[in-house]
């Protein structure tokens, strides 16, 4: 239907028709924010964060090496450094002490990763934000709706929040970002680093550097319905999440997620002693695990230089050691999960 109703209108560039705009005034009404900004990507919506931070050579931006590529991609591209701070050893969220042992004066803004769904700790980097002037970047692509231990909503607290309609996150539209912020001076340069920095509505000049980020209409249709989805979504893995949890919470060697308030599950992680051996044992009883989430933390990826080994030890523990993330989906019957919590009880005491 929403597909249909923009091929009718044969306006498919988001910077011609209306759902685009529509879906940044929905989405931003969603969250409680002045505007939002959609864009092609999660990837794109970090993007247009760090432009509008004014990131550029010789910057520093502080995040975590547990994350997607495209939290620290787009520092890059502007000729900023990424400089990495070490995590939680629970939840795997960035530690704000060490992010405030990582600051310089070249630091220009923090990206905090709500990791898997869990609130990275926002009201002690907003106030380490608030004391050395730099802008709070809250990445929300795996956190769906998640709330902190206030009951806050995550992708609120930040200066600007970014999100992603990828194939794999609570709600899709193939590919999609959407970006939100309270400062209109903040929106007014997303929005044209999102189309060439150009305001159409001022005549052909490129006031600005931009790139084309821009969301298509189908796209846009697309995560219109899925918006209205997204509380069911969330609420569907919190009540099968609930249930894995109370399954499998005494079993000897896995340690469930503590901070559970608020959680978006975009996956289950839990803590055990080998993680290697935990994947392989649910894997044989046709339950997929990943080890560790990540095969090695971002800067250990060849793509980036200059990061030696141990850098950050405790996400380098969590990822190699540690960490056994379960891929979640709220279609998840009650059977599903009793039998994912039945593998897990086979290979704890196997
Ligand atoms: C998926 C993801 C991104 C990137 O989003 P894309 O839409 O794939 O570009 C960025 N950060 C996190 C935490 C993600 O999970």
């Amino acid at each position: 239907m929403a597909v249909l109703r923009v091929l009718d209108s044969a306006v498919l560039c988001g910077a011609f028709g209306h759902e685009a705009r529509a879906l940044e005034a929905e989405m931003a009404q969603l969250y409680g924010r002045a505007e939002a900004v959609s864009c092609s990507s999660g990837t794109a919506a970090l993007h247009l964060a760090v432009a509008a931070a004014g990131v550029g050579p010789g910057d520093e931006v502080i995040t975590t090496p547990i994350s997607d590529f495209g939290t620290v991609a787009p520092v890059v591209a502007q000729g900023g450094r990424v400089v990495f701070a070490d995590v939680r050893e629970d939840d795997g969220n960035l530690d704000p002490d060490a992010v405030e042992a990582a600051v310089t004066p070249r630091t220009k803004a923090v990206i905090a990763v709500h990791l898997f769904g869990g609130a990275a700790d926002t009201v002690r980097l907003r106030e380490i934000c608030d004391r050395h002037g730099l802008l709070l970047i809250e990445d929300c692509a795996q956190a769906w709706l998640g709330e902190d231990e206030a009951g806050r909503l995550l992708g609120t607290t930040g200066d600007i929040a970014c999100f992603s309609l990828q194939q794999y996150k609570h709600i899709t539209a193939g590919d999609g970002g959407l970006t939100l912020t309270d400062d209109p001076s903040l929106a007014t340069r997303m929005r044209l680093f999102m189309d060439k920095g150009w305001d159409r509505a001022e005549g052909r000049i490129h006031r600005t550097m931009g790139l084309n980020y821009r969301m298509t209409e189908l796209v846009a249709a697309v995560a219109r319905v899925q918006l209205t989805r997204v509380a069911g979504v969330v609420a569907r893995r919190r009540a099968s999440a609930r249930r894995l949890i109370e399954a499998v919470g005494g079993l000897p060697g896995v340690t469930v997620p503590q901070r559970r308030t608020g959680h978006a599950w975009w996956v289950v992680p839990l803590l055990v002693d080998d993680n290697t051996r935990w994947a392989r044992g649910l894997e044989e009883r046709g339950v997929p695990a990943l080890p560790g989430y990540l095969e090695r933390p971002l800067y250990a990826n060849p793509a980036l230089s200059g990061y030696p080994p141990g850098l950050c030890p405790r996400a380098e523990r969590l990822i190699g050691r540690t960490l056994l993330v379960l891929p979640w989906n709220e279609g998840y019957s009650e059977d599903d999960v009793d039998r994912i919590a039945q593998a897990l009880g086979k290979v704890a005491t196997s």
